[in-house]
């Protein structure tokens, strides 16, 4: 029976005396593409590349996806957040504007040291500043190619995002079919917003509407009570 609450049986919880459901058979997902789910644990991100965020002492393992590299012009504002730059408006806005260098990734499950503790690829943006950038340069024109391998991200600085990058041996997902098919797919359905944890453009209306207060039409909403008085019906 579609879109009725699955009474779990042979669960644990029957057992106890306690009846729980599962929502599997309602087919939110189909119905709502909105809503996701999952077992208990899991987590939603609000892109499907979320950028790889490095942390001081910690380890992170990752495979490069693509040979190519994107190359993206940034701009923080303080009000509208991160702004691709498209030479238009925006740098109107803004005066400064920062290079990020960027590739779809997967990062590995791993302990401290590097190892591989899971199958479950987590799929990610790496997102590269001027220094990190060469020294994936430089491991990819020595390998001749850099989605052959894995690469360890040792971040020194938390607040900076620094790392040491070193080649780890050859990218392990390549061997375990199981990643190369959840890999294969997810690049496919979710590849064109591969950027979106970057930011966005903005027309120049659209940064006008947000910034220049002189712009905006007031368009409070007007109770029924205070409708009457203003026209004394
Ligand atoms: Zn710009």
């Amino acid at each position: 029976m579609a879109n009725e609450l699955d009474v779990i049986s042979g669960n644990s919880a029957i057992a106890t005396g306690k009846p729980t459901f599962s929502l599997s058979s309602l087919n939110l997902a189909q119905n709502c593409p909105a809503v996701v789910v999952a077992p208990t644990g899991s987590k939603l991100s609000k892109y499907p590349f979320p950028k790889i965020k490095f942390e001081e002492g910690r380890r992170c393992r990752v495979a490069i996806l693509t040979e190519e590299v994107m190359m993206i012009k940034l701009h923080y504002h303080p009000e509208v957040g991160y702004i691709l730059c498209d030479g238009g408006a925006c740098c109107r806005y803004c005066d400064k504007v920062s290079i990020k260098y960027c590739y779809p990734c997967v990062m590995y499950e791993t302990d401290n040291s590097g190892r591989i503790l899971s199958n479950k690829p987590d799929m990610r943006l790496l997102v590269l500043g001027g220094e990190m950038y060469d020294q994936i340069s430089l491991l990819s024109e020595i390998g001749g190619s850099i989605t052959g391998m894995d690469l360890l991200f040792s971040c020194t600085s938390t607040q900076y995002q620094k790392c040491q990058v070193t080649q780890a041996g050859p990218a392990t997902w390549v061997s375990n079919e199981e990643m190369v098919r959840y890999i294969t797919e997810y690049m496919k359905s979710n590849g064109s917003k591969i950027i979106d944890a970057m930011g966005r453009t903005y027309t120049a209306e659209e940064l006008a509407a947000k910034l220049d207060p002189g712009t905006i039409t007031d368009q409070k909403c007007i109770s029924a009570d205070a409708l009457s008085d203003i026209y004394k019906v």
